[in-house]
Protein backbone atom coordinates (compact mmCIF):
# COMPACT_ATOMS: atom_id res chain seq x y z
CA UNK A 1 0.00 0.00 0.00
CA UNK A 2 1.13 3.50 -0.52
CA UNK A 3 0.28 6.85 1.37
CA UNK A 4 0.84 8.78 4.81
CA UNK A 5 2.54 6.72 7.45
CA UNK A 6 0.76 7.91 10.23
CA UNK A 7 3.01 5.93 12.78
CA UNK A 8 5.80 8.90 11.78
CA UNK A 9 2.95 11.27 12.66
CA UNK A 10 3.21 13.33 16.04
CA UNK A 11 4.40 16.59 17.40
CA UNK A 12 7.46 18.86 17.67
CA UNK A 13 9.35 17.10 21.26
CA UNK A 14 8.22 13.73 20.39
CA UNK A 15 9.81 13.29 17.20
CA UNK A 16 13.03 15.74 18.30
CA UNK A 17 13.20 13.07 21.00
CA UNK A 18 13.21 10.39 18.82
CA UNK A 19 16.17 12.07 16.51
CA UNK A 20 14.39 11.63 13.32
CA UNK A 21 14.26 15.08 11.80
CA UNK A 22 15.25 18.44 11.70
CA UNK A 23 12.17 20.28 12.69
CA UNK A 24 11.28 23.50 10.56
CA UNK A 25 10.66 26.60 13.12
CA UNK A 26 6.75 26.90 12.64
CA UNK A 27 6.55 31.22 10.69
CA UNK A 28 4.82 33.33 12.57
CA UNK A 29 1.34 33.98 11.09
CA UNK A 30 0.78 37.46 12.32
CA UNK A 31 1.45 39.70 15.21
CA UNK A 32 -1.42 41.55 16.57
CA UNK A 33 -3.30 41.46 20.27
CA UNK A 34 -6.84 40.22 18.86
CA UNK A 35 -5.11 37.11 17.49
CA UNK A 36 -2.67 36.65 19.97
CA UNK A 37 -5.63 36.73 22.81
CA UNK A 38 -7.42 34.13 19.80
CA UNK A 39 -4.48 31.69 19.78
CA UNK A 40 -4.26 31.72 23.54
CA UNK A 41 -7.44 31.04 24.21
CA UNK A 42 -8.35 28.78 21.08
CA UNK A 43 -5.00 26.75 20.39
CA UNK A 44 -4.90 24.59 17.51
CA UNK A 45 -2.90 21.28 17.87
CA UNK A 46 -1.16 21.37 14.53
CA UNK A 47 1.27 18.17 13.90
CA UNK A 48 4.45 17.49 11.59
CA UNK A 49 2.80 14.75 8.81
CA UNK A 50 5.85 12.97 6.92
CA UNK A 51 4.70 10.68 3.70
CA UNK A 52 5.33 6.57 3.20
CA UNK A 53 4.04 4.39 1.21
CA UNK A 54 2.19 2.28 4.24
CA UNK A 55 -1.52 3.91 4.04
CA UNK A 56 -2.99 4.55 1.01
CA UNK A 57 -3.97 8.63 1.05
CA UNK A 58 -4.97 11.17 -1.54
CA UNK A 59 -4.27 15.24 -1.88
CA UNK A 60 -7.74 17.14 -1.79
CA UNK A 61 -7.12 20.54 -3.62
CA UNK A 62 -10.09 22.98 -2.94
CA UNK A 63 -10.42 25.95 -5.57
CA UNK A 64 -7.17 26.72 -6.48
CA UNK A 65 -8.85 28.71 -9.29
CA UNK A 66 -8.24 32.07 -10.76
CA UNK A 67 -11.39 33.69 -9.05
CA UNK A 68 -9.81 32.99 -5.92
CA UNK A 69 -5.81 33.17 -6.19
CA UNK A 70 -5.16 35.21 -9.29
CA UNK A 71 -4.90 39.02 -8.60
CA UNK A 72 -7.78 41.00 -10.29
CA UNK A 73 -9.11 37.85 -11.56
CA UNK A 74 -12.88 38.59 -10.35
CA UNK A 75 -15.19 39.78 -7.90
CA UNK A 76 -13.36 37.07 -5.17
CA UNK A 77 -9.86 37.28 -6.30
CA UNK A 78 -7.36 39.35 -4.29
CA UNK A 79 -6.34 43.04 -5.36
CA UNK A 80 -3.13 42.88 -4.89
CA UNK A 81 -0.27 40.48 -4.06
CA UNK A 82 -1.37 37.97 -1.13
CA UNK A 83 1.42 36.23 0.46
CA UNK A 84 -1.06 33.84 2.18
CA UNK A 85 -2.50 32.98 -1.25
CA UNK A 86 0.49 32.51 -2.62
CA UNK A 87 2.02 30.09 -0.02
CA UNK A 88 -1.03 28.13 -0.43
CA UNK A 89 -0.69 28.11 -4.17
CA UNK A 90 2.99 27.18 -4.09
CA UNK A 91 2.18 24.18 -1.46
CA UNK A 92 -0.26 22.82 -3.62
CA UNK A 93 2.16 22.81 -6.58
CA UNK A 94 4.79 21.41 -4.68
CA UNK A 95 2.48 18.41 -2.86
CA UNK A 96 0.83 17.75 -6.48
CA UNK A 97 4.33 17.35 -8.38
CA UNK A 98 5.29 14.91 -5.32
CA UNK A 99 2.11 12.67 -5.46
CA UNK A 100 1.84 12.86 -9.72
CA UNK A 101 5.65 11.51 -9.53
CA UNK A 102 4.38 8.55 -7.35
CA UNK A 103 0.25 7.99 -9.10
CA UNK A 104 -1.10 8.61 -6.03
CA UNK A 105 -4.34 9.48 -6.59
CA UNK A 106 -5.96 13.51 -5.97
CA UNK A 107 -9.11 15.25 -6.03
CA UNK A 108 -9.28 18.73 -7.50
CA UNK A 109 -12.65 20.88 -6.68
CA UNK A 110 -13.04 24.33 -9.05
CA UNK A 111 -15.59 26.22 -7.96
CA UNK A 112 -17.92 26.76 -11.34
CA UNK A 113 -21.05 28.90 -11.66
CA UNK A 114 -23.58 29.38 -14.23
CA UNK A 115 -24.40 32.77 -14.92
CA UNK A 116 -27.97 32.44 -13.95
CA UNK A 117 -27.67 31.09 -10.75
CA UNK A 118 -26.27 32.84 -8.01
CA UNK A 119 -24.53 32.01 -4.74
CA UNK A 120 -25.77 34.09 -1.89
CA UNK A 121 -24.46 35.37 0.02
CA UNK A 122 -21.54 36.39 -2.64
CA UNK A 123 -21.32 38.60 -5.89
CA UNK A 124 -20.81 36.45 -8.84
CA UNK A 125 -17.59 34.57 -9.55
CA UNK A 126 -16.01 31.36 -11.51
CA UNK A 127 -18.64 31.51 -13.81
CA UNK A 128 -18.62 28.49 -16.25
CA UNK A 129 -16.08 29.01 -19.38
CA UNK A 130 -14.53 32.08 -17.86
CA UNK A 131 -10.77 31.98 -16.53
CA UNK A 132 -11.97 32.87 -13.29
CA UNK A 133 -13.11 29.33 -12.91
CA UNK A 134 -10.02 27.77 -14.51
CA UNK A 135 -7.12 26.13 -12.09
CA UNK A 136 -4.56 28.83 -11.59
CA UNK A 137 -1.45 28.72 -14.23
CA UNK A 138 0.95 26.68 -11.65
CA UNK A 139 -1.48 24.07 -11.62
CA UNK A 140 -2.79 23.72 -14.77
CA UNK A 141 -0.83 20.51 -15.98
CA UNK A 142 -3.32 18.59 -13.29
CA UNK A 143 -5.99 18.77 -16.46
CA UNK A 144 -3.71 16.39 -18.26
CA UNK A 145 -2.66 14.17 -15.03
CA UNK A 146 -4.36 10.70 -15.25
CA UNK A 147 -4.14 10.11 -11.68
CA UNK A 148 -6.32 13.73 -10.99
CA UNK A 149 -10.03 13.83 -10.54
CA UNK A 150 -11.18 17.17 -11.07
CA UNK A 151 -14.62 17.86 -9.97
CA UNK A 152 -16.56 21.31 -11.09
CA UNK A 153 -18.93 22.24 -7.89
CA UNK A 154 -21.58 25.02 -7.72
CA UNK A 155 -22.10 25.16 -4.23
CA UNK A 156 -19.41 26.35 -1.42
CA UNK A 157 -19.12 22.56 0.18
CA UNK A 158 -17.77 20.46 -2.25
CA UNK A 159 -18.93 17.23 -1.01
CA UNK A 160 -22.21 18.31 -1.51
CA UNK A 161 -21.61 19.82 -4.83
CA UNK A 162 -20.36 15.88 -5.89
CA UNK A 163 -23.67 15.43 -6.20
CA UNK A 164 -25.55 14.31 -9.37
CA UNK A 165 -29.05 14.44 -10.37
CA UNK A 166 -29.32 10.43 -9.95
CA UNK A 167 -28.20 10.46 -6.11
CA UNK A 168 -24.82 9.71 -7.18
CA UNK A 169 -21.33 11.03 -5.53
CA UNK A 170 -17.92 11.46 -7.68
CA UNK A 171 -16.50 11.81 -4.44
CA UNK A 172 -18.04 9.53 -2.65
CA UNK A 173 -17.07 6.84 -5.32
CA UNK A 174 -14.35 8.14 -5.66
CA UNK A 175 -13.12 7.28 -2.34
CA UNK A 176 -14.73 3.80 -2.65
CA UNK A 177 -13.17 3.04 -5.75
CA UNK A 178 -9.47 4.44 -4.51
CA UNK A 179 -9.39 2.37 -1.17
CA UNK A 180 -8.37 6.00 0.05
CA UNK A 181 -7.87 5.56 3.93
CA UNK A 182 -6.51 9.39 4.51
CA UNK A 183 -6.78 12.84 3.16
CA UNK A 184 -4.53 15.75 2.88
CA UNK A 185 -6.08 18.98 2.14
CA UNK A 186 -5.02 22.21 1.00
CA UNK A 187 -7.02 25.23 -0.63
CA UNK A 188 -9.01 28.23 -0.10
CA UNK A 189 -10.89 29.52 1.59
CA UNK A 190 -9.79 27.85 4.93
CA UNK A 191 -12.94 28.77 6.58
CA UNK A 192 -15.35 28.58 4.26
CA UNK A 193 -15.35 26.10 1.32
CA UNK A 194 -12.09 24.41 2.71
CA UNK A 195 -13.93 23.59 6.80
CA UNK A 196 -17.36 23.06 4.92
CA UNK A 197 -15.55 20.18 2.94
CA UNK A 198 -13.78 18.99 5.61
CA UNK A 199 -16.58 19.07 7.79
CA UNK A 200 -18.61 17.39 5.82
CA UNK A 201 -16.52 14.43 5.19
CA UNK A 202 -15.50 13.82 8.44
CA UNK A 203 -19.56 13.48 8.89
CA UNK A 204 -19.95 10.73 6.22
CA UNK A 205 -16.84 9.02 7.33
CA UNK A 206 -18.71 8.63 10.68
CA UNK A 207 -21.62 7.56 9.06
CA UNK A 208 -19.95 4.31 7.29
CA UNK A 209 -20.35 6.34 3.70
CA UNK A 210 -16.93 6.74 3.25
CA UNK A 211 -15.34 3.17 3.64
CA UNK A 212 -12.24 2.52 3.71
CA UNK A 213 -11.47 6.97 4.62
CA UNK A 214 -9.87 7.15 8.45
CA UNK A 215 -8.30 10.14 8.81
CA UNK A 216 -8.67 13.77 7.42
CA UNK A 217 -5.98 16.15 7.58
CA UNK A 218 -6.03 20.04 7.07
CA UNK A 219 -2.44 21.31 6.05
CA UNK A 220 -2.57 24.66 7.58
CA UNK A 221 0.54 26.43 5.29
CA UNK A 222 -1.43 24.64 2.38
CA UNK A 223 -4.63 26.85 3.08
CA UNK A 224 -5.42 30.70 3.06
CA UNK A 225 -8.82 32.38 2.86
CA UNK A 226 -9.58 36.21 2.00
CA UNK A 227 -8.51 39.39 3.66
CA UNK A 228 -11.72 42.12 4.13
CA UNK A 229 -10.14 44.45 6.78
CA UNK A 230 -12.37 45.87 9.69
CA UNK A 231 -11.51 49.25 8.17
CA UNK A 232 -12.90 48.67 4.37
CA UNK A 233 -15.86 47.04 5.74
CA UNK A 234 -17.19 50.18 8.02
CA UNK A 235 -17.05 51.68 4.31
CA UNK A 236 -20.12 49.82 2.94
CA UNK A 237 -23.02 48.36 4.74
CA UNK A 238 -23.31 45.42 2.52
CA UNK A 239 -19.35 44.59 3.85
CA UNK A 240 -18.77 42.34 6.64
CA UNK A 241 -14.83 42.03 8.12
CA UNK A 242 -13.07 39.35 7.43
CA UNK A 243 -9.49 39.53 8.37
CA UNK A 244 -7.63 36.97 6.79
CA UNK A 245 -5.59 35.40 9.32
CA UNK A 246 -8.17 35.66 12.40
CA UNK A 247 -10.21 33.46 9.61
CA UNK A 248 -7.88 31.21 8.91
CA UNK A 249 -6.78 30.40 12.31
CA UNK A 250 -11.01 30.02 13.29
CA UNK A 251 -11.62 27.74 10.04
CA UNK A 252 -8.07 25.50 11.15
CA UNK A 253 -9.82 25.16 15.18
CA UNK A 254 -13.28 24.44 13.89
CA UNK A 255 -11.70 21.49 11.77
CA UNK A 256 -9.73 20.76 14.45
CA UNK A 257 -12.52 20.44 16.64
CA UNK A 258 -14.46 18.25 14.05
CA UNK A 259 -12.07 15.65 14.17
CA UNK A 260 -9.83 16.81 11.42
CA UNK A 261 -5.88 16.65 12.00
CA UNK A 262 -3.85 19.54 11.21
CA UNK A 263 -0.45 19.49 9.14
CA UNK A 264 2.36 22.41 10.83
CA UNK A 265 4.65 20.69 7.58
CA UNK A 266 4.18 17.92 5.10
CA UNK A 267 6.99 15.93 4.06
CA UNK A 268 7.83 12.67 2.74
CA UNK A 269 9.70 10.47 5.15
CA UNK A 270 12.67 9.53 2.82
CA UNK A 271 13.15 13.13 2.12
CA UNK A 272 13.71 14.18 5.45
CA UNK A 273 15.90 11.39 6.24
CA UNK A 274 18.23 12.50 2.95
CA UNK A 275 18.41 15.98 4.33
CA UNK A 276 20.00 14.91 7.83
ZN1 LIG B 1 -18.68 29.74 -5.60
Amino acid sequence: MIGWNFFTMGNKTELETRGCLNIIPKKKMITGAPLDMLKENLPVDEELLLLSNDVTTSLVLVDPVNGFCTIDSGNLAPQQPDQRIEEMVGESVRLAKLFCGKKWPMFAFLDTHRPDVPEHPYPPHCIVGTEEANLVPALEWLEKEPYVTIRRKDYINGFVGSFDKDGSNVFVDWINASQIKALLVLGICTDICVLDFVSSTLLARNRGILVPLEEVIVYSKGCATFDLSVHVAKSSKELIAHPQDLFHHVGLYIARARGAKIASEVGFWYLWIESE
